[in-house]
């Protein structure tokens, strides 16, 4: 497909983890409303769990997460006390104990945990929850940092998925945000991993960083794969410095330009797909025996704040500094700042700060953009069905399309959007489509390339 067609494409618009999208949560959603809201949790509903930890050892510059540089193991201690703590106040409300499909630890950097603090606070989950046998615990992993005796104590956990950061194994690039890292050192994180039974290993790479080039890339893809993950999540850096204030220590004339990210994007994916992975949603990967290829195959994939998941948990509770909810009544955020979350969870309340409730037009939406980031396709009048609206419900939205599908990115066929595999890297961008909330806040977000 001609570059300059995507390129024409190449909006600013979210990344759909949720819908509505993060900048839409407002004050209106506080810790009384969140208590409510847990408090009418249908007990049937199997619950997926994050916990939030924001510390890392040093800065990259690129990152987009909520963290904080901490020499000393001191701040990380005291905040594992108000975890604890909100652990048990959320299980106080959720009373008979709720089974948990899924945990996943991220950050920061939670592996900056002392293994036996780590295996203290998923004791305290499976004391407060009724954690299934065959519950998924995955965690993120900083190879730079990971202490191989910590694999023992994650398997102790129960961990089996892990998750390592690379981004790009160039020194250059490296070095331009801050992070070196070594494929020996990334070798010796998954070889202690393995020896220690987790074998279910994700990468993240990124596209987009300051001197990076097609050969480059596809050198760190060709790497990473010596060591043979099971996933590959490939994101695209967004460069935001007017959100995330460090990101001006990178260059910005070494960072690509909007083609240049295309050609990197499309190397990487064409390499991982010569290796016999299968492109997954807009930015993942997987072996094809993978749960998560086959959950597309079955069109059971799910996106979530991790990104693409085979969790299908009815309601998602965020534990620790800016952890958000997903409940069905809406989404509910903990302060983002530690003093902030710990002044509240040492007041005995939950740190609830922002979130959003929603309607079923929400619902709807979210069904409809969902399907579209998972399967590239919906049927939105299946969708209009399950909420009882009429079927040209979405008659605006399709004319809007007419474009894309006049450029050959996508076909509606009747009530059916199907967007073309060559147009993958824009799908963010037809979803923004169905967003009733996106208007004028596009600066908001990032390139969809
Ligand atoms: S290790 Fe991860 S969370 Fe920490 S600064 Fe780097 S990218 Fe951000």
């Amino acid at each position: 497909m001609d570059e300059a067609i995507l390129l024409k494409y190449d909006r600013r618009v979210p990344r759909y983890t949720s819908y509505p999208t993060a900048p839409h949560f407002d004050a209106a959603v506080g810790a009384r409303e969140y208590r409510r809201w847990l408090e009418r949790l249908d007990p049937a509903i199997a619950l997926s769990l994050y916990i939030h930890v924001p510390f890392c050892s040093s800065l990259c510059w690129f990152c987009g997460c909520q963290t904080t540089v901490v020499k000393r193991y001191r701040p990380v201690a005291a905040y594992l006390d108000l975890l604890a703590a909100e652990i048990d106040m959320v299980a106080d409300v959720l009373r008979p104990r709720r089974r948990v499909a899924h945990v996943h630890w991220g950050g920061g950097t939670p592996t900056i945990l002392k293994g036996g603090d780590l295996l203290a606070v998923m004791a305290r989950l499976r004391r407060r929850f009724d954690l299934a046998a065959d519950a998924e615990v995955a965690v993120e992993v900083d190879p730079r940092s990971f202490d191989p005796g910590l694999a023992a104590a994650l398997a102790a956990a129960g961990v089996d998925r892990a998750s390592l950061g690379i981004q790009d194994f160039a020194p250059k690039v490296q070095q331009a945000v801050n992070r070196r890292q070594s494929f020996d050192v990334t070798k010796r994180g998954v070889e202690s991993l393995r020896a220690n039974g987790i074998d279910a290993i994700n990468f993240d790479l990124m596209y987009g960083l300051p001197h990076q080039t097609v050969p480059g890339i596809v050198a760190t893809v060709d790497q990473a794969l010596e060591l043979a993950p099971d996933r590959i999540a490939l994101f695209g850096y967004a460069h935001v410095p007017w959100m995330r204030r460090h990101q001006r220590l990178i260059d910005e004339s070494a960072l690509p330009g909007a083609r240049l990210r295309l050609a990197l994007y499309r190397a990487a994916g064409r390499r991982l797909a010569e290796r016999g992975y299968v492109a997954i949603g807009l930015d993942h990967f997987a072996r094809p025996a993978d749960p998560l290829a086959e959950a597309q195959g079955s069109g059971r994939l799910r996106r979530n704040f991790e990104g693409y998941t085979t969790d299908d948990a009815g309601a998602l509770i965020g534990f620790g500094a800016s952890a958000i909810a997903t409940l069905p009544q809406g989404y509910a955020q903990n302060a983002a700042k530690v003093p902030e979350y710990r002044k509240a969870i040492e007041a005995g309340d939950f740190a609830t700060v922002r979130g959003i409730g929603i309607d079923d037009e929400d619902r709807l939406r979210r069904d409809v953009i969902g399907r579209l980031m998972c399967d590239l396709g919906v049927d939105v009048a299946e969708a209009c069905r399950r909420y009882d609206q009429p079927p040209d419900h979405f008659a605006p939205e399709l004319a809007r399309l007419a474009a894309m599908g006049a450029d050959g990115l996508l076909t509606i066929d009747g009530p059916r959007v199907l967007i073309r595999e060559q147009a993958r890297p824009i799908v963010r961008t037809v979803c923004a489509a169905f967003d009733r909330y996106l208007q004028q806040d596009e600066v908001r977000h990032s390139a969809a390339l």
